[in-house]
């Protein structure tokens, strides 16, 4: 479909200004911009209005070997990264050329939405979607139903629909676990950080009976800090629960001695083997961590949404069959989540210590090895290599037992949207 400036645009709604709206957004337009021709698509973007359905800002972090599409956005970096297990047994790593980036979500939207008022064909509108239809009037295409910000109905018809409203419950899961955190932005009264080292797992802090916990800090000046207390388990903490376990760490683990809380940043990421639908119907997809760019391992989203973005945006490139079904491209390659669910299932049942497995797995790996892995760019042979090294007998027990093990609701789980 190399655009002539006679030929149409494809006419595409993305539903959610959050990392995949945004990210899929503006993919189109950066690769839009470059082609001959004139514009090939024609972006509607539906951010729901301020309000409840508006995530707070949050913080983004994934390695990368270069300076990518988000530079200009990146709060922070490191190029080294540590690992610490709960005896206080320290693995460090220089993952070169990978580094760890941080992208405020507020710099990255505002980033964004500047390339995308720039575009001639790109529209952000602020509405609540209800829901997605096949059109009737026998076009191909979907419509969306939405209501605008004063709550007047508003219809917007598309040839594809990208909609990544948080998915309207959990699915279907032999594991179902949460990477829940809390996290402080902290000022410390002396220089108690290295901005040249993030903290990725800290395990000196206690193991709850179920999962495992550990601290999490990213420097960001000698005397400033985010600074995470997390759990991989089944339910979150209640907030004074949180706040606990943050005071132990920054006060009896880091010793931080005198701090100021400047901000805070709390979530709750699903870590799941359940299977999340990406291709609703012909023109409807999935994209973010509604279809499926979670990794179930790690709750790393981010990297796999960029893929994702870029995938979908090669295929609208690609010339159109009249009747061909909305590109849903998969963002994590099957045995990278036939390996995760084996370790979620592990972790689940206690067979493994997560605290050792983790440290463990950087202590014997390189360091941009597992990074490559947990990303999903691992080839089969460094993916062989680390299933090697994990400890076998668990992990081969988890294996054998989960195609026998029946997918169930998650508890808790309730419908988003309908
Ligand atoms: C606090 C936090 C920190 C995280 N940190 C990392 C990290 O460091 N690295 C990483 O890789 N992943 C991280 N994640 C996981 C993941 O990257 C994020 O959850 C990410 O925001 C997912 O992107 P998304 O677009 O799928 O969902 P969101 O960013 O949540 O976007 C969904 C969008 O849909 C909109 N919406 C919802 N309902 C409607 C409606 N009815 N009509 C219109 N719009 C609607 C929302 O307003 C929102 O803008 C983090 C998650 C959280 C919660």
């Amino acid at each position: 479909m190399r655009g002539t400036p006679e030929a149409a645009p494809l006419a595409l709604v993305i539903i959610g200004g959050g990392a995949a709206g945004l990210s899929l957004a503006d993919c189109l337009v950066r690769h839009d911009l470059q082609g001959a021709g004139g514009p090939r698509f024609d972006v509607t973007l539906v951010e729901a209005p301020e309000g409840p359905l508006r995530p707070a800002p949050r913080t983004w972090c994934f390695w990368d070997d270069g300076p990518g599409a988000y530079e200009e956005a990146v709060t922070a970096q490191w190029s080294r990264l540590r690992i610490t297990g709960p005896d206080g047994d320290r693995v460090e790593a220089a993952p070169a050329p990978l580094r760890y980036r941080m992208l405020r979500s507020t710099a990255f939207e505002e980033l964004v939405r500047t390339r995308l008022a720039a575009h001639p064909r790109v529209r952000v509108l602020r509405a609540t979607v209800r829901h997605v239809r096949a059109r009737t009037d026998g076009r191909s295409g979907a419509r969306v139903h939405a209501d605008d910000p004063a709550g007047r109905p508003l219809i917007l018809d598309a040839r594809y629909v990208f909609d990544s409203r948080p998915p309207a419950r959990a699915p279907l899961a032999r594991t179902a676990l949460l990477q829940h955190f809390r996290g402080w932005f902290v000022r410390t009264d002396r220089p108690r950080f290295d901005p040249g080292t993030a903290d990725l797992m800290d395990f000196r802090v206690p193991q709850p009976a179920h999962g495992l916990a550990f601290g999490y800090v990213l420097p960001l000046a000698p005397d400033r800090a985010l600074v995470e207390y997390t759990e991989f388990s089944r339910h979150p903490l209640t907030v004074p629960a949180y706040e606990r376990a943050l005071r132990s760490y920054t006060g009896g683990v880091l010793g931080l001695g005198g701090l100021t809380v400047e901000g805070v940043e709390q979530g709750a990421i699903p870590m799941t083997d359940g299977r999340f639908p990406r291709r609703i119907a012909p023109a409807h997809v999935h994209i973010g961590t509604a279809g499926g760019a979670t990794r179930p391992a790690t709750g790393y989203t981010f990297a796999a949404v960029q893929r994702q973005s870029r995938a979908i945006t090669e295929a609208l490139g690609r010339p159109a069959a009249p009747h061909r079904p909305a590109p849903a491209p998969a963002p994590h390659r099957r045995r990278d989540l036939a390996m995760d669910a084996v370790l979620l299932r592990a972790l689940d049942t206690g067979r493994i210590d997560g605290p050792r497995f983790f440290t463990d797995l950087f202590r014997r790996t390189p360091a941009a090895q597992v990074l490559r892995f947990l990303d999903g760019a691992s080839t089969p042979l460094e993916g062989l290599r680390i299933g090697l090294r994990c400890p076998v007998g668990p992990m081969l027990r988890s294996a054998v037992e989960l195609p026998l093990l029946p997918r169930r609701a998650a508890p808790g789980t309730s419908p988003a949207h309908p």
